[in-house]
């Protein structure tokens, strides 16, 4: 399993990186993407084909989903659109909907993604699948609500050789995030401030947190991500490595790291 940076800043893009975006590539299967967040969709395309991208997204803030109505224009309109197949579009409840606003061409329409999408909702399938033309399972994805203001998900994905790697997306600290990275090969991790006085509870997790969830997770290696344009990454970075013994690393855009 291959995992690649598109973008990895916090909240907003930033100077130097788009907002939140990670493609995954597994043998059998096309890209999948996770997060779609302004200025992924460019990235995307240095790397493979958007046209046949699965897409899953951990929430709907808009740092994490607003290319993907620039998706559905290339899939729609692009010079591959005759040949066009629905893929899957998978998120939290309303998928459909607010992405559908976003791309809308009058106010309080909704447009129909289903030419392009087959949107599916966390909600209901939490166990996800992604098979190959041959019908074998090349990806299996598990999704489980984590402690962020709207409906939110980490992921963990798992390959058919038993490699894992888990996502946080966005959230404060949580026993859910444990569970769902434990073990894992690689744990892509949200660290949007440091530990500092006056924190917001409910919404993001210091340097301190993530490292202290990978230690309790057990996992290999941590990357530290969604640290946004005005946080210190170094002291973030520091924080996490006075909490977890392993590896750990900030992650950055174009980072390709095999899982
Ligand atoms: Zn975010
Ligand atoms: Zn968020």
């Amino acid at each position: 399993m291959l995992l690649t940076v598109l973008g990895c800043s916090g909240s907003i893009g930033g100077p130097t990186s788009p907002a939140s975006g990670y493609l995954v590539e597994v043998e059998g299967i096309g890209p999948v993407v996770i997060d779609m967040g302004p200025g992924v969709l460019g990235a995307l395309q240095r790397y493979a084909s958007p046209e046949t991208a699965t897409v899953l997204l951990s929430h709907l803030h808009a740092d994490h989903c607003l290319d993907v109505p620039g998706l559905l224009v290339l899939r729609r309109f692009g010079p591959e659109a005759e040949h066009a197949v629905r893929m899957p579009l998978i998120g939290p409840s309303g998928t459909a909907y607010r992405i559908g606003v976003a791309s809308s061409e009058e106010p309080g329409a909704v447009d129909d993604l289903s030419d392009t999408f087959e949107v599916g909702s966390w909600e209901v399938t939490p166990d996800v699948e992604l098979r190959g033309d041959d019908d074998e399972v090349a990806l299996r994805v598990r999704a489980d609500r984590v402690d962020h203001p709207p409906e939110s998900y980490g992921l963990r994905l798992t390959s058919a050789d038993g490699r894992v790697l888990a996502y946080s997306g966005d959230t404060a600290y949580c026993e859910a995030l444990i569970q769902l990275a434990a073990g894992a090969d690689v744990f892509l991790c949200e660290a949007s401030w440091t530990h500092e006085e006056g924190r917001p509870p409910g919404i993001h997790m210091s340097g301190a947190e993530a490292g202290r969830t990978a230690r309790l997770a057990g996992v290999g290696r941590l990357v530290l991500t969604h640290i946004p344009p005005w946080t210190d990454s170094e002291a973030v970075r520091a924080e996490a490595a006075a909490e977890f013994d392993g590896e750990v690393m900030l992650a950055e855009p174009d980072l390709r790291l095999e899982v």
